[in-house]
């Protein structure tokens, strides 16, 4: 199917784009990978008048650890995410997320804000990057503002992001000693398909072999958002861990799931609850792991 008519814009910094974004309002959208945007526009669900380029702009593909802290622009591509040794490194869950998302062609284009924006509940970076406490920075041209990632998705394919806003720059703090993280995808095939559940988890422990002391649990395609289960992570405060502790956070947010089954979901809601349990506790597994080290 071919593409409608559009006016294509390729500013060559942040302002710019924000300039063209004030004038053109709700009639524009931000291009990055066009992975996503491509597919909406060719099947008219999407019909922007203007289509504002953004992957030429430098400062928005800079992956920057200098400051203690990662900073991703909006535009490095989910195949920088999955090469990047520091990334692995301290933020393996991410890395996961950006290895599940679909095929080596699709990460080489995808970018990571467009992962973010384009808020759809099976994204594989939303759960990784919430369990990290990820911060967006957004911009437009008269201000600046920083939101965390978990007040930033409103619906299925609905942000806080207001149309003059461009999402530029997404910042992780360094994890703390101790700590640790896993991710698991759930889909009918390996590769670029569409997730039928996902589920990140983090926990950081009051020093070798103490108690948990910090707690994100992440899920999505239980409901139109990712969702954090907080009755889960409450749950997981203050206690030592253990196969028995995790077996109940699992139970807990199969009990907070609230998922649809449908045919377009291809997966029962019963058969979705009982992975959120699987995903949760293998997840929290994988955070343990990470977070009492190699000799564990
Ligand atoms: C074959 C195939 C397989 C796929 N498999 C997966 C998968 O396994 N997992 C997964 O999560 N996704 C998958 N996707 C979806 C898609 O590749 C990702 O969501 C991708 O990260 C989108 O990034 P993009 O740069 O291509 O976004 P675009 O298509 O350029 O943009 C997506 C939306 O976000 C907006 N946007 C983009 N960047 C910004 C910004 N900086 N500021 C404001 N708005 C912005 C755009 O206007 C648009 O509405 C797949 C897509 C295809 C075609």
């Amino acid at each position: 199917m071919s593409l409608p008519e559009f006016d294509f814009h390729a500013p060559g910094s942040v302002d710019e784009a924000c300039r063209m974004l004030a004038e053109y309002g709700p009639k524009a959208k931000i291009f990055a990978g066009g992975t996503d945007l491509m597919l909406d526009m060719r099947r008219r669900r999407i019909l922007p008048e203007n289509v504002i380029s953004i992957p030429g702009i430098e400062e928005l593909k800079t992956l920057d650890l200098s400051s203690g802290m990662l900073k991703i622009g909006s535009c490095v591509t989910i195949a920088r995410i999955v090469k990047s040794k520091e990334v692995a490194g301290k933020w393996g869950a991410l890395c996961a997320g950006g290895k599940a998302l679909g095929s080596c062609l699709v990460r080489n284009l995808a970018t990571v804000g467009g992962n973010i924006a384009s808020a759809r509940p099976a994204a594989d970076l939303p759960p990784p990057l919430m369990v990290y406490g990820a911060s967006l920075v957004l911009k437009k041209t008269s201000a600046e503002r920083v939101v965390s990632i978990d007040h930033f998705f409103t619906g299925t394919g609905a942000t806080v992001m207001a149309p003059d806003e461009i999402l530029t720059e997404i910042r992780l703090s360094e994890p703390p000693p101790h700590s640790g993280a896993g991710y698991l995808n759930l889909g009918i095939r390996n590769a670029c398909d569409i997730n039928i559940l996902n589920v990140a988890s983090y926990v950081a422990l009051d020093g070798p072999g103490g108690a948990i002391k910090d707690a994100r649990i992440v899920m999505g395609c239980v409901a139109p958002t990712h969702v954090r289960v907080l009755s889960a992570e409450n749950l997981l405060l203050g206690e030592k861990p253990s196969e028995a502790l995790f077996e109940r956070a699992g139970e807990a947010a199969m009990n907070a799931a609230t998922p649809r089954g449908s045919a377009y979901s291809r997966a029962s809601a019963e058969y979705k609850k009982d992975m959120v349990k699987e995903l949760t506790v293998r997840t929290l597994g994988m955070a343990l792991r990470e977070a009492l080290g190699p000799a564990s």
